[in-house]
């Protein structure tokens, strides 16, 4: 009889943004006229670059002629890509990064989850409480955990709070870990990493022979010239961490799909018999026998972000954004909410007022302003109490929404 992975039984399966979506219909059910502002959801709302969809749009073209025809490409990604991310993202900020230790992928959503093939199920995984959902099923799926408690919390996996008390800076753990998920610009909550705070986590991995997966999906929202946009930037990070990025949020690819992972060669660990392995090759095997490659046409896209063209218009629209980021942060100190994130991040982060719960406040909210965002309990047990809003909007709808924010509430 076939038997499934009953990992995936374990999970407390798509309860959130289903969840805010059954809310928000049952409101609109009620209330037919009313005018709802999202703010929830993480996805991008402004159009691709122009410098993107000319190179896309050559691609297609290429694709209708046999002498530029391409078939499968390298499972790896283009060389030509890799090259230039090799350059900008990592050589110019002084990390030693060479386009072979670069992988492109459909997304950096998967790579943090297909990250775990090449690791055993007995390696002890940290992540932050609250967190980006995504490290936290996927190490179910995988067997790294036991059952959910009540608060949601998986047996097995260590849960480092991050809270306005500790800056939403996880605290080194007393006890050994060996796989960590560290995320920075962060989501859900903005906060930032600065050099000396990632270096303590560099230094605990080495120590413990533990491996680092560091999410950078949000490099491109850090404004602040002191803050690393790599862990690379960081030194001995080469023989420690795996980083992942994404054209998602800072080319607006979330619906045309293009990421990349960096597994340094440098980054060995021990097999069981004494030996030592590259990390380097596992990945390079699992995505060889598992993936095809990206998109030709959606790999000319990504590379048109590092043209000058793409480079400005990347940039333009990082900051369109940014300054949504701003007003939020802004307009919502001023009727007297707790605020965090924001600044160097798309996402603003609340203490929700009068002590309510994360789901009491998103009820209030949007039956009295219309506006939708996310609960912090959703991120996990220690989100509760909290409140995400994101910058994912077009302006006019963001300074309506706050204009509804600030008339309602006065705290
Ligand atoms: C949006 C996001 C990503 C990007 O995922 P893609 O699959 O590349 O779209 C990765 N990590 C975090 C934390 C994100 O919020």
């Amino acid at each position: 009889m076939t038997t499934i992975n009953e990992n995936y039984l374990k999970l407390k399966t798509g309860y959130l943004f289903p969840e805010i979506a059954r809310r928000v219909k049952t409101f609109a059910e009620i209330n037919p006229d009313t005018d709802i502002i999202k703010l929830g959801i993480g996805d991008v709302t402004e159009p691709l670059p122009e410098a993107c969809r000319t190179a896309m749009i050559q691609a297609v073209k290429d694709m209708g002629d046999h002498a530029t025809f391409k078939g499968y490409g390298p499972e790896q990604g283009y060389s030509w890509l890799r090259e230039k991310i090799a350059v900008n993202d990592f050589q110019l900020r002084g990390c030693d990064i060479d386009d072979s230790e670069i992988f492109i992928s459909d997304g950096a959503k998967c790579d943090t989850g297909n990250i775990l093939d090449i690791f055993s199920k007995e390696n002890k995984i940290a992540v932050t409480d609250p967190v980006y959902p995504v490290y936290v099923d996927t190490s179910v799926m995988a067997g790294h955990t036991g059952e959910a408690n009540e608060k949601g919390e998986y047996e097995g996996l260590v849960y480092l709070p991050i809270n306005a008390e500790n800056n939403f800076i996880a605290d080194i753990p007393s006890q050994k870990v060996d796989l960590i998920y560290l995320c920075f610009p962060n989501n859900p909550t903005g906060a930032i990493a600065t050099k000396d705070y990632l270096k303590t986590w560099v230094d605990y991995a080495k120590a413990e022979g533990s491996i680092i997966f560091f999410d950078a999906a949000y490099e491109a929202f850090i404004t602040d010239d002191s803050l690393p946009h790599s862990i690379y930037e960081i030194e001995g990070a080469k023989d420690c961490a795996i980083e992942f990025r994404s054209f998602s949020k800072n080319a607006g690819f979330t619906g045309t799909r293009c990421a990349l992972t960096v597994v340094p060669k440098t980054l060995v660990t021990k097999v069981s018999d004494g030996s030592n392995i590259e990390l380097w090759k596992l990945w390079s095997r699992r995505q060889c026998t598992k993936f095809n490659g990206a998109s030709y046409i959606v790999q000319r896209g990504a590379e048109a972000v590092y043209s000058d063209r793409g480079k400005a218009q990347v940039k333009k629209l990082v900051n369109f954004y940014l300054e949504n980021a701003h007003i939020i942060r802004y307009k919502l100190k001023m009727a007297g909410f707790e605020v965090y994130g924001g600044v160097n991040s798309p996402y603003i982060w609340l203490k929700t007022p009068y002590n309510l719960s994360s789901w009491d406040f998103f009820d209030k909210l949007l039956q009295t302003t219309h506006v939708v965002g996310t609960p912090g309990s959703g991120f996990g047990a220690a989100g509760e109490g909290y409140f995400r809003i994101s910058a994912f909007n077009s302006r006019e709808k963001i300074e309506e929404a706050m204009r509804r924010i600030t008339t309602q509430f006065s705290i």
